[in-house]
């Protein structure tokens, strides 16, 4: 496979289809948020930079290979270390989603946010499609040490907030990516709508069951 348009013509309409979809129900403003697939090769289809996701194009997306090299298309988009994180240590990835969703950001600047765990258990598939989500501080667009800080979390949450920015979240498929991202944000805005409230969330016993049941695997949380 190399160049565009061979074997890779279907994945290029997902990108794009879902994309557009994100967009258009203001789930990433502007020209913010980037979609990548890896690829049987194990090269990455990528949305370019200063790419609305509501107005893709399948023939311009970034082509990249093993190692990040553009091989064609538009110029990548400069969040690829984002994305080159959760690939590097979640083996079985294969999509990765990043949005500037609006719940989901401001839920990221709260100060009571358990670092290992950013939401409480609150449904049962937040907990099935997202596990528990990680918090990584804040850094400056661009600054490499956020690539290192997802790295530091080892591959254990295949969903990352980062803080007063956004979500990215590893799928094993494309749909999977992006099913997780939207449940990680409209679980941020029950959270929110929720808040000061008292609400019962899911108890030990409840998440016990659907661990056994769903055989979830859910990052070990000390304290
Ligand atoms: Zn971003």
């Amino acid at each position: 496979m190399k160049e565009t348009g061979t074997g890779d013509a279907k994945v290029r309409e997902d990108i794009c289809r879902f994309g557009r979809s994100l967009f258009e129900r203001g789930l990433t403003p502007g020209s913010s948020g980037n979609i990548s697939v890896r690829l049987d090769d194990g090269s990455y289809l990528v949305t370019p930079t200063n790419a609305s996701l509501g107005f893709l194009d399948p023939a311009r997306l970034s082509r990249l290979d093993a190692q990040g090299r553009l091989l064609s298309g538009d110029a990548p988009t400069k969040e690829v270390p984002l994305h080159s994180a959760l690939y590097h240590t979640r083996s079985a990835a294969r999509a990765v989603v990043h949005l500037h969703s609006t719940h989901s950001v401001a839920l990221s600047m709260l100060p009571e946010i358990d670092p290992h765990a950013v939401l409480p258990p609150m449904t049962a598939y937040y907990l099935m499609r997202c596990g528990a989500t990680a918090l990584v501080p804040y850094y400056r667009p661009g600054d490499p040490a956020v690539a290192d800080a997802i790295k530091g979390l080892a591959g254990k949450y295949s969903s990352v907030l980062l803080a007063n920015h956004g979500p990215v979240v590893a799928g094993d498929t494309l749909e999977a990516a992006v099913f997780a991202t939207e449940e990680l944000e409209e679980t941020a805005r029950l959270y929110l709508l929720l808040r000061g409230l008292n609400p019962r969330f899911l108890s030990p016993e409840q998440i016990a069951d659907l661990v056994k049941k769903f055989g979830l695997t859910l990052p070990a949380h000390g304290h």
